[in-house]
């Protein structure tokens, strides 16, 4: 078993798949992660199957839902005595496995990293600049910039492995989470332009259900802390809410910057010490986000660019380079995919399945044509969103504001009044128009919520409608 392959695993905190040049960004650059595209193969429909931190790194790690692995919402931990880790399953098949940067998934006791040779995790969301960090259960401080920590830990790491075992290495950067502190490096990127504006960024809603209108992640509910400044006064709604855009955005993509800095020196690292031809090396981010677009910046909501995780794989032996695909994938799946590059079973308890036929461009006929999505914190106190859960098709998204917080932590006990939205996403890519309630639509609504009926009975979640 001597030639599996590396697994090299990066993911960022947010990172949008439209802040990706490979992804046809109109608004940054990203040369050292497109080169992953152009070596190996850009997925377009990968999606996270709750859009935020911790719910989507507990179900990277376990090939769960998160009515499975009991992670919800922001507030719950990941029991790391669970014998079902990816990591544990690699390393009790031979892999070196070890986590650097953000972990998210609780501290002490149960929470704490298990399953790994080596964890050097930020503490909670983490700091930007000088951050502490918890090295196998010991906190240590460092000097210097989050991103560029998290680079050296994992080339450290890297250089001190054992030769002789293949790898499975996690490193996970914080950036570019809010409140988007950038790097000195990065500090004046930008200064003297304007980005462009996202083609949504005035949405007013108008035929969408109340939970979008009453969420409060508009650029008016940036705070002085995220834009680093108070607005200018005398300005009208639009100047403003087009002074805070510019504010937040830049700050969001001098962060960018940086982790595609750290990319490149990992891939370099790789070449260096003849480690590309056997190391699957992914890059991604823990969901998307919006970058003004629906007027937004967050995540949470079932729509594209919060749903939607940027997914690169280069693995020289097996992915054809510079090529693209539309097969649907989900968080879920990571943990079968790597198995199955171990050459290990994947549990019946991991809900996903392996993409590793996908990635060698072999996507196999009986592939998944929908995913099931739900987001738990109902009401929560800072963005409001209201919980749902939904389907997305290559052609359709069906999503349902069931209206309850079921008692979740973060969640509120406030009941609101449920609602439907559809989305036909080939006439209304940007998801501006609920035609739930059009006649013309009436056939889409009744497969679409067939179709929600069955995933919620194969993945045994309890439906609400
Ligand atoms: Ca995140």
């Amino acid at each position: 078993m001597a030639d599996r392959p590396n697994i090299l695993f990066i993911m960022s905190d947010d990172h949008a798949a439209h802040a990706i040049g490979a992804y046809g960004s109109r608004i940054n650059r990203t040369p050292h992660i497109d080169r992953l595209a152009r070596e190996g193969m850009r997925l377009n429909h990968c999606y996270c199957t709750n859009s935020i931190c911790t719910p989507s790194r507990a179900a990277i790690l376990t090939g769960q839902h998160a009515h499975v692995n009991g992670v919800r919402t922001l507030a719950d931990r990941l029991d790391g005595r669970r014998p079902i880790l990816v990591q544990k399953l690699l390393r009790e098949a031979g892999y070196q496995t070890a986590i650097v940067g953000k972990w998210h998934l609780g501290h002490g006791g149960e929470a704490d990293p298990t399953g790994f040779d080596y964890w050097n995790v930020l503490p909670g969301q983490g700091l930007y600049h000088d951050p502490d960090m918890i090295e196998m259960g010991e906190k240590k401080n460092y000097s210097g910039y989050v991103s560029d920590i998290i680079s050296d830990l994992t080339l450290d790491w890297l250089e001190g492995r054992d030769p002789e075992k293949p790898f499975l290495l996690f490193c996970h950067h914080k950036a570019p989470h809010r409140p988007w502190e950038p790097g000195e490096k990065y500090a004046s990127l930008y200064a003297e332009e304007d980005i462009p504006l996202p083609e949504t960024l005035w949405d007013d809603y108008a035929t969408r259900a109340e939970a979008a209108r009453v969420a409060r992640m508009r650029m008016e509910d940036l705070t002085e802390r995220d834009l680093k400044a108070a607005p200018p006064e005398n300005l009208s709604f639009e100047e403003e809410r087009i002074w805070r855009y510019q504010r937040y955005i830049k700050d969001y993509l001098r962060c960018c910057a940086s982790i595609d800095d750290s990319v490149g020196r990992i891939l370099d690292y790789l070449d260096a010490n003849g480690l590309a031809e056997n190391t699957l090396v992914i890059y991604t981010s823990d969901q998307g986000f919006f970058l003004g677009d629906h007027g937004w910046f967050d995540k949470r909501f079932m729509y594209e660019q919060s749903l939607q995780m940027p997914f690169l794989a280069r693995f020289p032996r097996e992915i054809p380079a510079g090529t693209v695909s539309d097969a649907i994938l989900t968080n879920n799946d990571f943990a079968p995919t790597f198995l199955d590059y171990a050459g290990s079973p994947v549990p019946a308890e991991m809900q996903g399945v392996s993409g590793r036929g996908v990635l060698c461009g072999e996507k196999p006929a009986s592939w998944q044509t929908s995913l099931y999505y739900r987001y738990w914190m109902h009401k929560d106190s800072e963005h409001n969103v209201y919980s749902h859960y939904g389907v997305r098709t290559h052609r359709y998204k069906l999503i349902y504001y069931y209206g309850k917080g079921f008692g979740c932590k973060g969640a509120s006990d406030e009941d609101t009044e449920p609602e439907w939205e559809l989305f036909d996403l080939t006439n209304d890519p940007l998801e501006m128009t609920n035609v739930y309630a059009d006649p013309a639509y009436a056939e889409a609504v009744r497969e679409l919520t067939g179709e929600l009926d069955q995933l919620q009975k194969k993945f045994g979640d309890v439906p609400a409608h």
